[in-house]
């Protein structure tokens, strides 16, 4: 499939979930290139529609800055989904979890505000892609996913399919800057305590949490 028909299948498909859903919906972004052009794609259909940004006190300045820019440029409604407790507070009651237990500090700063942000909501676009990870290769482009509340949503997934150079050009043809940490060498960037460059260069995500693990634990709690 040609990226043009790539971009005709997701905005086909994300036209369908909005005309046939009744239920709220909304579209997390990590500001990652992937996101940033599934946001595109869906607020071209859906202005006001809240963009989830995990706000896990952790992240580079870099993205916070870049976070602001973009939003203010595409007219973003953004929500940060925070922690219950500041990163001081968890510092200071369990120290340096991101060193220590890893797994834990993803369910307080990211597993349990998303969950909790979600609930509001009956449909959640993500900007998985198949490409991105062996934990992601049976990725279905429309899925359902069950919070802990046991509240049902519709995950839609309009990118599965695309390869990080479909998004790559996206990006360059709708003239939409990426975060400058891409310039440094990083492939795949979430918190800066758990991000470096990739280690091995066939793996984008390899960078992510020194290898150690493959994933927050968001995308694996679906049934
Ligand atoms: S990616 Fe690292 S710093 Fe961020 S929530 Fe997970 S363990 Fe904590």
């Amino acid at each position: 499939m040609t990226l043009d028909q790539k971009i005709d299948a997701a905005g086909e498909l994300i036209g369908r979930v909005f005309a046939d859903s009744v239920a709220p919906a909304c579209v997390t972004c990590s500001f990652q290139t992937e996101c940033m052009a599934l946001v595109d794609l869906v607020i071209a259909q859906k202005p006001d529609i809240p963009v989830l940004f995990l706000e896990t006190g952790y992240h580079f300045a870099e993205t916070y800055a870049y976070r602001d820019q973009m939003t203010e440029r595409l007219h973003l409604n953004l929500v940060n989904l925070a922690s219950r407790q500041t990163v001081a507070e968890q510092e200071s009651q369990f120290g340096i979890l991101n060193q220590t237990a890893p797994d834990r500090c993803c369910g307080m700063r990211k597993v349990e505000p998303l969950f909790r942000g979600l609930d509001d909501y009956g449909v959640w676009f993500t900007a998985l892609r198949r490409e991105q990870s062996p934990t992601r290769a049976n990725l279905q482009t429309v899925d359902n996913f069950r919070l802990p509340t046991g509240k049902q949503l519709l995950k839609v997934s309009p990118l599965a399919d695309w390869t990080n150079a479909d998004v790559w050009s996206y990006l360059k043809r709708r003239g939409l800057p990426v975060l400058p940490l891409y310039e440094q060498g990083y492939t795949s960037i979430g918190c800066a305590p758990c991000t470096t460059p990739p280690a091995d260069p066939d793996n984008p995500r390899s960078g992510r949490w020194a290898g150690r693990k493959l994933e927050c634990g968001i995308h694996i709690a679906s049934d």
